[in-house]
């Protein structure tokens, strides 16, 4: 098979064909050229038309390389009279109106950026770093506007961090189907508002069941404010995170209390209290069992953290708060200041809280999801814009559809 033969049937050409194909330098040079008086289609509406208007300047695209020799197709696009669009440039059937690269080209450098730095995507397909960058807010652009929006009914937001907890993110996802559905700039009310009116709209905020969130109140506020249908979950994960919180803060100020010898047996004793009872090893055990008897304070706040975690296992909704009411009761007498502040803010969300025995949903799918975010910044050492950020997070996380290629 000829060399031509074999570049028209791959770039799946019908009205046009391959003429030449030369070996130039550091690639191979494919030039196109239309084929005898076949119909070319408007590039808006992709309708036949029967009228070319002009020939254009020679333009040049990026391709797949063949061996190790990139591909770079040449050609000379016409404009056609549209009946509807009126003179618009050709469609062309190995790219998009705008693109500078092949769509088979475009759809590699996507789907290897989606597991690569953009850096690290350019090194591998030859191109610069903008390149790439220009090609994933492509992809995200179309995968957006294109992507498949079935109902939502349970959502988890959370906040991801940038620039070492500077600058805030919000991310929205579907827990159902495990997929992110929408990031915003910031996590203030202001920021996150678009999502409920503009990604969502009404009609389907009015089909959100459950939304599992820390508490935090511009989330909170926007929910009550637009799903009103929506029963608000305060997270396991952070009610838990919080609560270890504490305990780390009795622990702390213990420990500047403590002389110095005492503060040896002490050293390190985060995990010990941090962690379930029957994880510790003997040494571990004696460890916290010299603990006990030293300090009183420090064990408040590990048998509070201890029987506070009960409260998950509750089936019955009435046990499970009469069992946190005991547990704030304790823990506002246990003269800890750290666990008073736990109970104020845990009293001021119970309506949030509580609903955990009957929904039993937690964010343990977002923190998965967070953690590969964290893993996407950390490759590329950090993303100096907001914007690129965001095109990086959707990109990998809210599984968009690629380009079609014809
Ligand atoms: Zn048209």
């Amino acid at each position: 098979m000829l060399i031509e033969t074999f570049i028209r049937k791959q770039l799946r050409l019908k009205a046009h064909t391959v003429t030449k194909v030369e070996e130039a330098g550091e690639c191979m040079r494919v030039h196109i050229d239309r084929l005898g008086q076949r119909l070319l289609r408007c590039g808006v509406c992709r309708r036949r038309c029967s009228q070319v208007h002009d020939i254009r300047k020679e333009r040049e695209w990026r391709d797949l390389s063949m061996r190790k020799l990139p591909l770079k197709l040449r050609y000379r696009p016409r404009r056609v009279e549209c009946p509807r669009c009126g003179v618009r440039v050709e469609d062309f059937p190995w790219a998009e109106p705008w693109a500078r690269v092949t769509t088979a080209l475009f759809n590699a450098v996507a789907m290897l950026a989606r597991e690569l730095s953009w850096q690290g995507t350019a090194r591998q397909y030859g191109l610069n770093w903008k390149s790439v960058a220009t090609i994933v807010k492509r992809a995200v652009e179309y995968g957006l506007r294109h992507r498949a929006r079935p109902t939502v009914r349970v959502i988890g937001m959370d906040e991801v961090s940038r620039r070492k907890g500077q600058v805030y993110l919000t991310v929205v996802y579907d827990l159902e189907r495990r997929v992110l559905l929408w990031v915003g700039g910031d996590r203030t009310e202001e920021a996150v508002k678009p999502f409920f009116t503009k990604e969502m709209g009404t009609r389907r905020c009015h089909t959100l069941r459950v939304v599992c969130m820390d508490m935090w109140a511009p989330y909170a506020n926007l929910v009550r404010e637009y799903a009103t249908h929506a029963q608000i979950l305060f997270d396991r994960f952070h009610i838990v995170k919080h609560l270890n919180e504490a305990v780390e803060e009795v622990r702390r100020s213990e420990m500047r209390r403590l002389s110095l010898k005492e503060r040896v047996v002490f050293k390190r004793s985060r995990w010990l209290l941090l962690k379930n009872p029957w994880n510790l090893n003997p040494g571990q055990k004696e460890r916290l069992s010299t603990l006990v008897r030293w300090n009183v304070p420090i064990v408040r706040a590990y048998y509070l953290k201890e029987s506070f975690q009960l409260f998950w296992d509750y089936k019955q909704c009435k046990r499970a708060e009469t069992h946190l009411q005991k547990w704030m009761t304790s823990a506002m007498r246990s003269r800890l200041d750290p666990f008073k502040r736990f109970v104020r803010m845990l009293r001021s969300h119970l309506d949030g809280v509580l609903p955990w025995t009957r929904i039993r949903l937690s964010n343990a799918a977002v923190e998965g999801m967070n953690n590969k975010i964290k893993s996407i910044s950390h490759r590329s050492f950090g993303f100096r814009t907001a914007t690129n950020f965001i095109a990086a997070i959707y990109h990998c996380c809210a599984r968009l559809p690629l380009l079609v290629e014809r």
